[in-house]
């Protein structure tokens, strides 16, 4: 058998690595593609290869995706609906009481009277903020419901009461780290982004957070 010599190997080396970036570049390409018809049409086509094709190409993505003028928040908040829409099926199908959602206390009002406990902050229904009713209508569907002021917390729920999905409301960055430790934890959440960021007397819309946190299986047709 004739042994490639040191000049052919070199060549052969270039253009395995020339393929290699080829497939990169064509991957990316299409994830883009996907993605931007995606949002730009509401619903998600391919989620099978944008999850993926996000997380392994995020540096590669976000040079482009700056090139086509998207910035960071865009794609953050494009990777966390996407996410949603790939827990959907599992959370939806998750009896109330196996789901756990976590406020942040950024959503209590600056004059709120709650007292922090190792579990959160226990909400005394005093009506300066819209959390005390919301808890209330969540609990009667069965949820548990904590306020919390950090990812600690987070940590030592899940560690105690071991649901079976989460809810997170939180700005991007946190609903987007959030969304990261669940998927470690192989635990399907849905991240519901407040409205309005902020460290004190942010909002969220409630409805939405509703819905989310009861959803149901889809009814096939
Ligand atoms: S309703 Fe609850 S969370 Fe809101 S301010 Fe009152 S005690 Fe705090």
């Amino acid at each position: 058998m004739v042994l490639p010599s040191l000049e052919q190997s070199f060549i052969i080396m270039g253009y395995a690595v020339l393929a290699i970036l080829l497939a990169i570049l064509v991957l990316a390409a299409v994830m883009i593609i996907v993605a931007i018809i995606s949002m730009r049409r509401g619903r998600f086509y391919m989620p099978w290869l944008l999850k993926p094709g996000l997380i392994i190409l995020e540096g590669l993505a976000k040079i482009l995706w700056r090139a086509g003028r998207i910035d960071d928040h865009d794609i953050i908040a494009f990777s966390i609906r996407l996410h949603n829409q790939l827990n959907r099926e599992r959370f939806s199908g998750l009896p109330m009481e196996d789901r756990m959602i976590f406020l942040p206390q950024c959503l209590r009002s600056m004059d709120c009277p709650s007292n922090l406990t190792i579990e959160g902050l226990v909400c005394k229904r005093c009506k300066r903020c819209d959390i005390g009713k919301s808890i209330d209508e969540l609990e009667s569907y069965g949820c548990k419901v904590f306020i919390v002021p950090g990812s600690t917390f987070v940590k030592r729920l899940v560690k105690k009461y071991r649901p079976q999905g989460i809810v997170g409301v939180g700005c991007i960055m946190e609903v987007k780290e959030g969304l990261e430790m669940t998927d470690r934890l192989d635990l399907p959440a849905m991240g519901v982004i407040t409205s309005k960021d902020g460290c004190v007397e942010t909002i969220v819309d409630w409805p939405t957070l509703i819905d989310v946190a009861t959803m149901r299986p889809l009814k096939k047709v």
